[in-house]
């Protein structure tokens, strides 16, 4: 096996572990692979060992990746903070959002989405431990937003996403609650089945507190080097 199947391999297998110890069918968490700042061959490496859902975070460099990995069946997934001009793009070429945090986003991303595709897929990112800044909304804002945001036409809103502050595990917990205290407000609750939260260091803990989706970097293709972006 080579290094980046290995690393999948552990990951599932972590997963799996975490699954069994918090009584869960290892089918109910999926792995989201974030590959930012690393290239697009390392995508089709990963992709080769089975993996089909992958993460981005900057879109001029998703953008690129996009149109170099066309050939393969991506599942793409913009996990970085949405700019509200730079909605047309995350419209047209991904297929989940999660980091929606305003009414407005999720507008333009519904009226951007091309007549000919299906829903855009979205996570209202939830600013769960009230981190001073970090992106977001305020739990208190969740119920009313679901409401809102659940009803527009190219949108399928499939739950929250958390990012808390590192060793604040216990708000895994709370992003939990929130999430099945507003299901009754979506206009289409069976939707409502994503709970983003987890990363590399903390996935454990997130799967313990009941999340669907853990989104894996750096136990996955390594360290990340930064000093090539601006
Ligand atoms: C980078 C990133 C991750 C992955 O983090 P690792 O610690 O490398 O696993 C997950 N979620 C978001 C929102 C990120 O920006």
């Amino acid at each position: 096996m080579n290094y980046l199947q290995d690393a999948r391999q552990h990951v599932l297998q972590q997963i799996q572990t975490a699954c069994e110890h918090a009584q869960r069918a290892p089918e109910t968490v999926q792995l989201l692979a974030v590959s930012k700042t690393h290239p697009s061959e390392s995508l089709r490496e990963m992709y080769a060992a089975g993996q089909r859902a992958f993460g981005e975070n900057y879109l001029q460099e998703a953008l690129d990746k996009v149109e170099a990995l066309q050939d393969l069946d991506i599942e793409w997934h913009f996990i970085g903070h949405v700019q509200r001009n730079k909605t047309k793009h995350l419209a047209e070429k991904f297929d989940w959002v999660h980091g929606v945090d305003r009414l407005i986003i999720a507008e333009r991303l519904s009226n951007q989405r091309g007549n000919d595709q299906s829903a855009l897929n979205i996570c209202l990112q939830v600013n769960i431990d009230g981190q001073d800044s970090k992106d977001g909304c305020a739990p208190e804002e969740v119920a009313e937003l679901v409401g809102q945001m659940s009803q527009l036409p190219k949108i399928k809103l499939r739950g929250l996403m958390v990012i808390p502050a590192p060793d604040n595990t216990a708000a895994f917990a709370d992003a939990k609650a929130l999430f099945d205290a507003v299901k009754d407000q979506h206009t289409h609750p069976e939707d409502w089945d994503t709970l983003s939260m987890g990363m590399s260091s903390d996935l454990e803990a997130a799967i313990a507190a009941g999340s669907t989706m853990v989104r894996v970097g750096t136990a996955l293709f390594g360290a990340r080097d930064y000093s090539q972006k601006g």
